[in-house]
């Protein structure tokens, strides 16, 4: 027996786009669809399908090839590169019998074309196997780079992401800094509030530091127990510092009383940072070094600060 898609761990429903412009051939295909517990928004119109997927992240494109207007063929590129990750899967319906045209759906993206008669059976089929494929593809890529606790991505994923703006700076020439934030004195909180306590300590301070990160390609990440980090491309050191600092505020202000006899009123963070400095050669592992020796000396100077590396 299938396995119903919302029953795959916490899966939700899936959700599909049909784009078609006659009614009688939508009205059709949503009964194929039926079947596969999907739900499903029919947009009649290039603007509309726009304006459904600027509101909804879709699992699934069906477009119809033969729209009035913008072709599909535009369209379903349009909206996979106007999506953010991860991209829903496009698959078209074409009428043509113009071998060419099987070609230009693959250049747009598509993972699958269903011509015209539709036998409706294999349709439901085709997309539901699509389906699937993009539900358990999202679902293992949060197990492998989301941390449950906090939501925030893992250290999986900042490793993945270091590396690729590393390359992206040595390409344009941008500035990168990294930030290692670590909360002070967290064993007396454990201690004394216990691990539940902790952990929903964990949380709020994880959604204040990622309030605290303002640009969209700034990264914060958990990367150990009460360790996180920031990576934050195109930013020099000076205005790391500021992101640094609007942290340890953002932190201090939550107001989380400390635990009594640690040293510390409040629940805070030490901060270290460092920009990569890629004109004198340096490898990730001497950068992560000089981050890390950044916090150190925020540690020893008395916790609740921020320490940046000399450029
Ligand atoms: P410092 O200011 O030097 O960083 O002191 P610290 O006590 O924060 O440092 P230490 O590394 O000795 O202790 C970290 C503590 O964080 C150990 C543990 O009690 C707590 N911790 C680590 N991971 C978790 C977690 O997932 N949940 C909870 N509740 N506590 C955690
Ligand atoms: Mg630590
Ligand atoms: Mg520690
Ligand atoms: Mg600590």
């Amino acid at each position: 027996m299938a396995i119903p898609f919302h029953s795959v761990l916490r899966a939700r429903r899936p959700r599909v786009l049909l784009v078609e412009d006659d009614p009688e051939l939508a009205r059709l295909v949503e009964l194929a669809l039926e079947e596969l517990d999907a739900e499903l928004a029919v947009a009649t119109s290039a603007e509309q399908a726009f304006e459904d997927c600027a509101r909804t992240p879709f699992d699934l494109l069906l477009i119809d090839c033969g729209l009035p207007g913008v072709s599909g063929l535009e369209l379903g590129r349009a909206l996979l590169q106007d999506r953010a990750e991860p991209a829903p899967a496009l698959v078209y319906i074409t009428a043509s019998t113009d071998p060419g045209l099987e070609a230009r759906c693959w250049e747009a993206g598509a993972v699958d074309f269903v011509p015209k008669p539709l036998q409706l059976h294999t349709l439901a089929r085709r997309v539901g196997a699509h389906l699937r494929l993009k539900i358990q593809t999202d679902l293992l890529r949060e197990l492998a780079f989301k941390d449950p606790l906090t939501q925030l991505p893992n250290r999986r994923y900042l490793f993945e992401r270091i590396e690729s703006e590393l390359g992206r700076s040595r390409r344009l020439d941008a500035p990168l800094s990294l930030l290692m934030i670590d909360i002070d004195r967290f064993k007396a909180y454990n201690d004394h509030y216990g691990h539940v306590a902790g952990d929903e300590c964990l949380q709020r301070i994880a959604a204040a530091l990622r309030a605290a990160a303002l640009r969209p390609s700034d990264l914060v990440a958990r990367i150990g127990g009460e360790e996180f980090a920031a990576l934050l491309p195109d930013t020099p050191a000076g205005n790391a510092r500021t992101v640094g600092e609007r942290m340890r505020q953002a932190v201090l202000g939550l107001d989380l009383p400390h635990a009594p006899g640690c040293g510390l009123d409040r629940v805070s963070v030490s901060i270290g940072i460092a920009t990569v400095d890629l004109g004198r050669g340096e490898d990730l592992r001497g950068w992560i070094n000089r981050t890390d020796a950044c916090l150190y000396r925020a540690k020893e100077l008395g916790r609740n600060r921020v320490c940046v590396a000399p450029a």
